[in-house]
């Protein structure tokens, strides 16, 4: 039987890109002899024409599949559910807008054969980003792997081959919030880096705002550390060596007739300010796990389909 290889492809306010994209897209699926090829759209909550040039692209092209949601859900959401609803042996989740080149795809297909199973795009160069995206991308992998109990390559997106194994065990996972390029990595199973030159987005702008990179790591990091609880703790215990340190000055300059009021004023507001610092912070980092818990157990679906295509 022939083998089939999919591509899951979310969309955010895409218009300019998707017809391109998916030519680039198919012209190197076709190239890749004796397998069966499938494109899995998800349309984001784009109210733009995105949808409508999809639809078009569907009506010629049965193996294009649609996934258009109610609303925006976000990108991992978007990931998700192509991932439910692919057919085949080798899986390649690749952005809209090209940074990816979909060219490399018949190369992470040889490295499936070989018998990897996680083929993950690693980038050797970025073009066309600006320093802040560059630095925040390098911060954010730092304090991940400084926090995270599994190892999170760094400079690697969503672009990458797994193979049908994967994507089974990764869809088995009920957890919302999905970090994908985290679990991706927690999952195991044989993983190669693959080395390629991210370009730059052939049309529009960036759908990633610091808002939604904010969420992201904060996904990232909270579902994959319970270091951040821990810290709390040495905080606290810091707060409490700085209190005894107080006290200790507090007897003494009564001791030694020291005592000033402005001084006995200084130690105790630096103690309350102090304490209600480590406070606050404490129940700011156990509020965003504790929202993580309601969350998951509201069990509400990660995303709502509003339309599906040759699905
Ligand atoms: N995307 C999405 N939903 C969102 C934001 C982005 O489906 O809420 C898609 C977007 O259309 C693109 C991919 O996710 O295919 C990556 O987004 P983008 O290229 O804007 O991010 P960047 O490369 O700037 O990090
Ligand atoms: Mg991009």
């Amino acid at each position: 039987m022939e083998k089939k290889v999919s591509v899951v492809i979310p969309m955010y306010y895409e218009e300019k890109v998707v017809q391109e994209c998916y030519k680039r897209v198919k012209e190197n699926l076709v190239k890749i002899e004796n397998y069966e090829n499938e494109i899995i759209f998800i349309n984001d909550g784009s109210k733009d024409k995105t949808l409508e040039i999809l639809e078009n692209i569907a009506k010629q092209d049965s193996n294009v599949k649609i996934i258009s949601f109610s609303r925006n859900f976000g990108h991992q959401a978007a990931v998700t559910a192509g991932l439910q609803y692919v057919t085949g042996d080798a899986i390649v989740i690749i952005d809209a807008d090209l940074q990816d080149p979909p060219e490399l795809i018949p190369e992470m297909i040889k490295l499936w054969e070989d018998g990897n199973e996680v083929i993950y795009g690693k980038r050797k160069s970025r073009e066309g980003e600006s320093a802040f995206k560059l630095f925040t991308a390098k911060m954010f992998y730092k304090t991940l792997n400084a926090l995270s109990d599994v190892e999170i390559p760094k400079d690697t997106g969503d672009f990458r081959l797994v193979d049908r194994k994967v994507v089974d065990t990764i869809n088995s996972m009920p957890e919302h919030n999905k970090f994908l390029r985290g679990l991706f990595s927690w999952v195991g199973y044989k993983q190669i880096p693959f080395e390629y030159e991210r370009k730059e987005r052939f049309a529009g702008e960036t759908k990633y705002p610091l808002k939604k990179m904010l969420k992201l790591a904060a996904d990232g990091i909270i579902s994959f550390s319970t270091k951040p609880l821990k810290i709390l703790g040495l905080l606290g215990m810091f707060a409490i060596i700085v209190s005894v340190l107080l006290l200790i000055y507090a007897i003494l300059s009564y001791i030694l007739k020291l005592n000033h009021l402005s001084a006995g004023w200084t130690s105790i507001m630096v103690a309350i300010t102090f304490f209600a610092g480590v406070q606050l912070t404490s129940i700011w980092i156990i509020s965003e796990y504790i929202g993580r818990i309601y969350d998951e157990t509201k069990q509400r679906p990660q995303f709502i389909i509003d339309k599906k295509i040759n699905l």
